[in-house]
C-alpha cells in the first residue's frame, strides 16, 4: 500500500502542493500518495492519531493551523521554534516532531539569486505569517533587518522574540539609506487584485534585489522593474523539496530541485 501524505487547512481549493509532490514521488520512485484534507480546527486532534497510528506518513500544514498544531508535537526543530510556526510534521521513534520549511524555501531564492545579505539592509514588508520565517531566515544569513508594518506597534508585541529585528513604518523606510534587499511579504498583488503593490516604480531603484512571496501572476507589478527579483514559485516548491526530504530520510540535490522547479513553472505559466 502506498504510503499517504496530505496536505491539512481550513481552504485548500487551489493548491499547487499535490502536483509537486507527486512530481517528487514519480521522479524518486517513492511509493507515495499526497492529497489534500480540508481539516475544521476541532478535528486537528483526529489528524495527529492518524500519524501516531501510521494512517498518515506525514503532514503539511497551512493556513491557519501552523501555530495550531504546535501543542500536539513532541519535538519542535530550531527553525520551527524560532519562528513559532510548522508546516511539516513526521512521526518517528515514536516521537511527533515538527519543523518550518517555508525558511528552506526562501534560503533556496537567497542562493538562486547569490544575493549577499550579510551586514546589508533588508526589507520584510507585512508583520503576518510568511515574514517570520523569511526574517528567521535572513537573521541566519546575518542580515541588518528591517521589518517594515503598517502598525508598528502591533507589530512590536507579534515579533517581540526576534530580539535584533528594526520594526519600521513604510514613511520611515523612505529616508534609511544603502537598501540591499526588499521582500514582499503581504497579499498585495496576488491574483486577481494584480494592479497592487507596495512600492512605487521610483522606488525600486534604491534597491540591490527584490523578492516577490507570491508566484501567482508569475510576475507581480511589485517585481516589475527589479533588475534582480525572483517571484515565490521556487520558495513553494522549495518547501515541498525539504519536507520531502525529511519525510523520506533522503536528499534531493540542486540539480533535481532546479528540474521539479522547471518543470512545476513550465506547468504554471505555460
Ligand atoms: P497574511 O498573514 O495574511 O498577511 C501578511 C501581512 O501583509 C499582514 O499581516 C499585513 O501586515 C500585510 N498586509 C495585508 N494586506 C495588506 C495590504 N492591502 N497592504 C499592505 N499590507 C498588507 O499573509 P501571509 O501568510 O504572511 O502570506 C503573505 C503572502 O505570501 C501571500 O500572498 C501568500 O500567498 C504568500 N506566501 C507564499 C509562500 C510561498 O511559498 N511562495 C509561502 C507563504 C506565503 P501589516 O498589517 O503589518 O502591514
Amino acid at each position: 500500500m502506498k504510503n499517504k501524505y496530505a496536505l491539512i487547512g481550513d481552504k485548500l481549493g487551489h493548491s499547487y502542493s499535490p502536483i509537486i509532490h507527486n512530481m517528487i514521488f514519480e521522479k524518486f520512485q517513492i511509493d507515495g500518495e499526497y492529497s489534500l484534507l480540508e481539516v475544521r480546527c476541532n478535528n486537528l486532534a483526529e489528524v495527529v492519531k492518524k500519524l501516531r497510528e501510521e494512517e498518515l506518513s506525514g503532514i503539511n500544514i497551512t493556513i491557519p493551523y501552523k501555530t495550531n498544531i504546535l501543542e500536539y508535537l513532541d519535538e519542535i526543530s530550531e527553525e520551527a521554534k524560532e519562528i513559532g510556526a510548522v508546516n511539516t510534521v513526521i512521526y518517528r521513534d515514536g516521537k511527533l516532531i515538527g519543523h518550518n520549511t517555508d525558511y528552506y524555501g526562501f534560503k533556496m531564492i537567497i542562493s538562486k539569486l547569490k544575493l549577499e545579505v550579510k551586514n546589508k539592509k533588508n526589507f520584510i514588508c507585512g508583520a503576518g505569517g510568511s515574514a517570520r520565517a523569511v526574517i528567521k531566515c535572513l537573521e541566519d544569513l546575518g542580515g541588518e533587518n528591517y521589518l517594515v508594518t503598517r502598525d508598528v506597534e502591533k507589530a512590536k508585541i507579534n515579533f517581540k522574540d526576534f530580539k535584533g529585528l528594526n520594526i519600521i513604518s513604510y514613511k520611515e523606510r523612505e529616508s534609511i539609506s544603502e537598501k540591499n534587499l526588499i521582500v514582499n511579504c503581504t497579499p498585495c498583488g496576488m491574483y486577481p487584485n494584480i494592479e497592487c503593490s507596495i512600492l512605487d516604480v521610483e522606488e525600486k531603484k534604491e534597491y540591490r534585489a527584490g523578492i516577490d512571496l507570491i508566484y501567482n501572476p508569475q510576475k507581480t507589478r511589485f517585481l516589475d522593474g527589479f533588475k534582480v527579483g525572483e517571484n515565490g514559485l521556487l520558495m513553494l516548491v522549495g518547501q515541498a523539496i525539504k519536507a520531502e526530504e525529511i519525510w523520506q530520510d533522503r536528499e534531493i540535490s540542486v540539480d533535481d530541485t532546479q528540474e521539479i522547479y522547471e518543470k512545476i513553472k513550465e506547468l504554471m505559466y505555460i
